[in-house]
């Protein structure tokens, strides 16, 4: 692992983390680092150990795909994320050299893994990207996030929108309890869109959205072949259309 990166740097002004919503096999993963570093994208994301609403579901293809990350990263040059659940997962993935680790909106309030990754990175001062709790307030959100920046500083905010009334989309986008954090926090504040909307034909608007109001960045789930993809299929973006939000966003200034 290249310890001398400071990856919270790429959200400075304003940076993208993008792909699949799960490592489905080496291929997969490859050639969607390749497509994505070609676009300027920054990090490549893939869950690998899915947190599944239900035990029977996939649960990811686990250890074997710190392979293929590692692949991705020397093959592409791109920095690779992928979400940790528990102290297993976390020392599995820095062993691997992943670079960035995110903690999902479902374990977003686990203090004790909280602390234990505030802990285990105070001297190496990794990238943690902390998701909003699909129910969490701003106080609760901040308070999450000092569990990790009383070790190690270098917190990435990342609104995932939260529970409440729209049945036609997977959850809310509150750009507006995400804009406060930002400005409470001192803290870069990304927004994945995709699991806000939970549908693609939002992805690109709320994408520029996101831009212009100055955030720091975006997360979105982009895979080769989303129809068929093995979780979260009707939120995740294809190549083609992620060239199209990449030729969008480009019109909207950082601000
Ligand atoms: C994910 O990013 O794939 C994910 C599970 O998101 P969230 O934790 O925001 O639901
Ligand atoms: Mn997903």
């Amino acid at each position: 692992m290249n310890k001398s990166i400071n990856y919270s740097s790429y959200f400075t002004e304003w940076g993208i983390i993008a792909g699949p919503c799960s490592a489905e096999s080496e291929l997969q993963v490859l050639e969607t680092a390749a497509f994505l570093k070609q676009q300027g994208v920054v990090i490549l994301r893939a869950g690998v150990w899915k947190p599944r609403t239900n035990p029977e579901d996939w649960q990811g293809p686990g250890d074997v795909a710190m392979e293929w990350l590692k692949k991705a990263k020397q093959k592409s040059q791109i920095a690779v994320a992928t979400e940790v659940k528990d102290e297993h997962t976390f020392q599995v993935a820095v062993e691997a050299g992943v670079d960035v680790l995110w903690v999902g909106s479902r374990n977003a309030q686990n203090f004790s893994l909280l602390e234990y990754i505030g802990k285990a990175t105070k001297v190496t001062k990794q990238t943690i990207i902390l998701k909003r709790a699909m129910s969490a307030s701003l106080v609760e959100w901040l308070g999450a996030a000092r569990y990790i920046t009383r070790y190690n500083p270098h917190v990435v905010l990342c609104e995932r929108g939260v529970r409440g009334y729209s049945p036609d989309t997977r959850n809310i986008l509150d750009l507006q309890t995400a804009y406060l954090a930002k400005m409470q926090s001192g803290l870069p504040v990304i927004v994945d869109v995709s699991h806000a909307a939970g549908r693609t034909d939002l992805i690109i608007p709320m994408a520029r959205a996101v831009k212009a109001a100055g955030f720091n960045g975006l997360m979105v789930e982009v895979h080769p072949d989303p129809k068929n993809a093995r979780t979260d299929s009707l939120q995740q973006i294809d190549f083609g259309t992620f060239s199209l939000l990449s030729t969008s966003l480009a019109l909207v200034p950082a601000v």
